[in-house]
């Protein structure tokens, strides 16, 4: 396949909450004869590592997915760098998670307001709740080190810690030293080998996100050489991609941790009617294809310039998958 698709539908969301420094979610769908898929690589990603968000989101519109395992998938809240009212209020609002992720060394924030945060949210969450934090890689093997305890002590326990720092190395160091387990996120999907965290043994557990990583099969198959416990988690998708996910987590052999597929709460728009709700701590899995609203996609459509950009996008990241290139 080298030709762009014809029917590529650009959209713009809005998110509730500053997320990974955006304000807006932009993205296209695309529909294939198995259902729609979406493709939505942050801008950040180069053509190269865009092929595999491709092919993750014709995987979806051509080949629809494999058979759940599973009718529920329990899913995590997210609670962004929120002061502690709003951590709290998310928590009670999020349709009875008993997991809450915690985003910690955001820019421009202090480990008091990261202890007040995760205090907030094991009060709400209660003593049986299982807390983790994500911080996305921003720590050096030092402050890990140095703030873990302290921010294990704030939680009550942590379930794990995501991604303490960048490097491979730095992941194994950190848990060699302490004994709060590592989830590998960045590490896994931003690889040009994603599964050299594992065999580093620098991770306890792996996030994998379906479209950075090529569809839900190149999961299965990843998770199976893998041999760790698996988290699926989102790249702050539509509910279209999110049901991608929502695939992989109902179709792994094991499932032992609740997956980061509850971020529909973070945008304050979405592109499917009646999309799946949290109701009792999990969302359901997708048994046949998502489907796009019309009318939500003609009210969500990019402006003409917007629309453009990911046109061309499209067309140079196909042009690449054509030739067999990209990761
Ligand atoms: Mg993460």
């Amino acid at each position: 396949m080298s030709e762009p698709r014809p029917d590529l539908r650009v959209y713009r969301l809005g998110l509730r909450t500053r997320f990974r420094g955006l304000t807006e979610r932009d993205g296209v769908l695309v529909r294939g004869e198995a259902g729609w898929g979406e493709f939505a690589p942050f801008w950040d990603y180069d053509d190269a590592a865009s092929v595999a968000w491709w092919r993750s989101a014709l995987e979806a519109a051509d080949l629809g997915w494999p058979e759940p395992v599973r009718d529920l998938v329990p899913v995590n809240v997210t609670v962004p760098a929120v002061d502690p009212a709003t951590a709290r209020s998310l928590v009670a609002a999020s349709g009875g998670c008993r997991t809450a992720k915690v985003k910690v060394a955001e820019t421009g924030q202090d480990l008091g307001a990261e202890v007040a945060r995760l205090e907030a949210v094991r009060d709400a969450i209660g003593p049986s709740g299982a807390i983790r934090i994500d911080v996305n890689g921003r720590w050096d093997v030092d402050t890990a080190l140095a703030r873990l305890p302290v921010l294990d002590r704030a939680a009550g326990g942590l379930e794990y810690v995501e991604q303490p720092c960048a490097s491979v190395p730095e992941l194994a160091a950190v848990r060699r030293a302490q004994p709060v387990p590592v989830a590998a996120d960045e590490s896994v999907r931003r690889a040009e080998d994603p599964l050299a965290v594992a065999r580093a043994g620098a991770a306890d557990v792996l996030v994998l996100k379906v479209a950075p990583l090529g569809g839900v099969r190149a999961c299965l198959a990843l998770a199976d050489r893998a041999g760790l416990p698996v988290v699926v988690s989102s790249a702050l998708e539509s509910s279209v991609g999110l049901a991608a996910g929502l695939a992989l987590a109902a179709a792994l052999p094991e499932l032992p941790y609740a997956c980061g597929l509850a971020t529909a709460q973070l945008l304050a728009d979405d592109l499917v009617a009646d999309a799946p709700r949290v109701v009792g701590g999990a969302l359901p899995a997708p048994h046949g294809p998502v489907v796009a609203d019309e009318g939500l996609l003609a009210a969500l459509a990019a402006d003409p310039e917007l629309d453009a950009r990911w046109q061309d996008r499209v067309a140079r990241v196909v042009a690449l998958a054509g030739r067999g290139e990209g990761s």
